[in-house]
């Protein structure tokens, strides 16, 4: 934003009065010349880090050993890295040390491409050493310097030189290209962490289903430091509907992924195992294997009924108790957030079976009063107390199957009849 602009230049210039250099770098120098709004401004100086905290207020040491303050102006904050040369790396990863340096053009040649490697001054003024501006106007993705050398220093920039070029819809110049392909295998040697945040990005991004395509010409993800099952292993068997563009008709990080296990064929099991392999956190993990649960169920429900139905279609009752027991299963807010996945697959899949849901779904959703035993009118221990027994393992069954008949409006959520329903279920459980 401007105001962001008008700080980050304010910093600048005090730098500036206090006899350092220093420059917008990086991606936000990109975005500006691409007229992209700007995430965020970077600065690069000549001045050290103490140098920095002793000029500005409120700083914070984010990052000291590579020489980065963030600088706490008004409303905003700016990352102010001292030039830097990254001198040795170790094994295809980050630079063992860093040295800092008085030069911006050194600085500015330690970066990946050449559209992340130029500068902009106080004055609107762009320092552009390696043709960033003229790549940038050609749509090219190509390294600073000797391609095979770079992607020899830090192998993790083979996967961001593709996801840059998805999230431009720019080429990969020739020896970039050719240099990535050949050190593939170097990508062994990068933290699967690292590996699966470019992932995560392209996936997310503009154009994930060129992403993968450029995966598999590639042939990166056969070299991942983890040994991917699925999904990457089999990209290669299905890139046709990868070529049409499906996965960029559905939006969200979470749902993307999980149309992508669904392109992919991928059961729930195999879906957990690879995204335990790109170490997702346990929180998106679940959130994605619910979803996928719920597919996969209601597919193969449905699938049962209208072998037995000899018809396609699901009347609305049965459509009904299915949406009511994927709630009780996974919770209504996932069962709501699974419709953007049916409606994905019946639309850009021309999936028919999960037409019912995307016409109903929301309808169905609405009618079911309760997804949790904690919502149920009546408590575990009211229950045991009424019917005079010691809590155990039975309690937890029998609330949910209350849960589950509550679900389906078989019992009205209140506690005098779920009582009832209680001692009719504990009867025939002793029969
Ligand atoms: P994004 O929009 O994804 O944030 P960005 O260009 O800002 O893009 P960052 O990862 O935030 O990317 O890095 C900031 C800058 O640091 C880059 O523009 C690039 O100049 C440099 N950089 C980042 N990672 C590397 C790397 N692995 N090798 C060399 N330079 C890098
Ligand atoms: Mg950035």
């Amino acid at each position: 934003s401007e105001a962001m602009e008008r700080e980050g230049k304010e910093v600048l210039r005090r730098l500036g009065l206090a006899g350092y250099e220093a420059y917008f770098v990086g991606g936000c120098v990109r975005d500006s010349l691409l007229g992209r709004l700007l995430k965020d401004i970077d600065i690069a100086t000549s001045a050290l880090p103490d140098e920095v905290m002793r000029l500005f207020e409120r700083t914070a040491p984010t990052g000291l050993a590579h020489g980065t303050v963030t600088v706490i102006m008004e409303r905003y904050t700016f990352e102010v890295t001292t030039f830097r040369k990254e001198s040795e790396y170790e094994q295809f990863r980050r630079p063992k040390e860093v040295e800092f340096i008085s030069d911006l053009n050194e600085d500015l040649r330690r970066r990946d491409f050449t559209i992340n490697a130029m500068a902009l001054d106080a004055d609107g003024g762009y320092i552009d050493p390696f043709g960033g501006a003229s790549d940038l106007a050609a749509g090219r993705i190509r390294c600073v310097g000797d391609p095979l050398e770079r992607f020899h220093e830090d192998a993790l920039r083979m996967l961001r030189g593709i996801r840059f070029a998805c999230e431009y819809g720019f080429g990969l110049e020739a020896d970039t290209w050719s240099a990535l392909v050949r050190h593939a295998p170097l990508l062994v040697h990068v933290a699967m962490e690292r590996v699966s945040a470019e992932l995560d990005k392209m996936i997310e991004g503009r154009a994930p289903d060129r992403a993968i395509r450029l995966l598999i010409d590639s042939r990166l993800p056969r070299h991942f430091k983890q040994p991917i099952e699925w999904p990457l292993s089999r990209w290669e068997d299905c890139p046709e509907s990868f070529r049409q563009d499906k996965l960029k008709a559905i939006g969200g990080s979470e749902l993307r992924w999980a149309a992508l296990f669904v392109l992919m064929e991928s059961d729930p099991a195999s879906a957990k195992v690879a995204m335990k392999g790109l170490k997702f956190s346990g929180k998106k993990t679940d959130t994605i294997g619910r979803l996928l649960q719920t597919n996969d169920w209601i597919k193969e429900r449905t699938l049962r009924v209208a072998s037995r139905e000899k018809s396609a279609a699901v009347n609305a009752d049965e459509a009904f108790a299915m949406i009511a027991d994927c709630c009780v299963m996974v919770g209504k807010p996932v069962v709501r957030d699974w419709f953007a996945l049916a409606a994905w697959q019946s639309g850009a899949l021309g999936d028919n079976r999960f037409r019912p849901f995307v016409e109903r779904g929301s309808e169905w959703l609405e009618r079911v009063p309760v997804d949790r035993v904690n919502d149920l009118a009546i408590s575990g221990s009211e229950v045991a107390a009424e019917l005079d027994e010691k809590p155990g393992p039975w309690l937890g069954r029998l609330l949910n199957e209350l849960l589950a008949l509550a679900a389906r409006r078989k019992v009205p959520n209140e506690r005098e009849a779920l009582l009832r329903q209680a001692k009719i279920l504990v009867k025939q459980e002793c029969n």
